[in-house]
């Protein structure tokens, strides 16, 4: 209940922070991050 996920993107790479909206996704639907391009495995909380 700490952290929402519901519109910001949280790379846990590099640590950096981006709305969503602004997050290019793989062919998988992934969250790319735009600095380091990890892909973020979705917890499934909003699939
Ligand atoms: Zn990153």
């Amino acid at each position: 209940m700490s952290i929402q996920k519901g519109s910001t993107f949280d790379c846990p790479e590099c640590d950096v922070t981006a709305p969503s909206a602004s997050v290019p996704y793989d062919a998988l639907g992934y969250a790319v991050c735009p600095v380091c391009s990890h892909a973020t495995v979705p917890t499934g909380d909003d699939a």
